[in-house]
């Protein structure tokens, strides 16, 4: 399970805040309605909070009232792992980043058109990087 390529535990508790460890690395969640980003109505493109990848864009986000930032697309499907969680006596599709494995949320089958989506994503995992007018 060891990648030499990625940082280990040590070093991500040195570039993440204590939430965003607990949220990326260690898969907690945020609580609800208390993100930075689920009111968020900015334009831009999601990065990963750990390695800046692009994970969603602004034009596929809407308003869920669930608390949490709510996608109902990915900007790449190669951007986003997929992993069947099991966790909390619930069978959930948790949302990872390909790239290094950050936890990001989960993701649920009743969003609305035209995927039927819900990427419900916490605040922590995301760094907005607003477009430019
Ligand atoms: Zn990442």
């Amino acid at each position: 399970m060891t990648d030499h390529d990625q940082p280990d535990d040590d070093q991500w508790r040195d570039k993440l805040t204590d939430e965003q460890f607990a949220i990326c690395r260690l898969k907690r969640t945020e609580a609800p309605f208390t993100g930075q980003y689920y009111d968020c109505k900015k334009e831009g493109i999601y990065h990963c909070i750990c390695c800046g990848n692009p994970l969603f864009d602004s034009d596929h986000k809407y308003d869920s009232g669930s608390g949490w930032p709510s996608f109902w697309e990915v900007k790449s499907k190669d951007g986003i792992a997929e992993h069947l969680d099991t966790g909390h006596g619930m069978r959930r599709i948790e949302v990872a980043c390909q790239s290094c494995g950050a936890h990001l949320g989960h993701v649920f089958n009743d969003g609305p058109k035209p995927t039927g989506l819900r990427y419900c994503i916490n605040s922590a995992s995301l760094d907005l990087k607003e477009k430019n007018e």
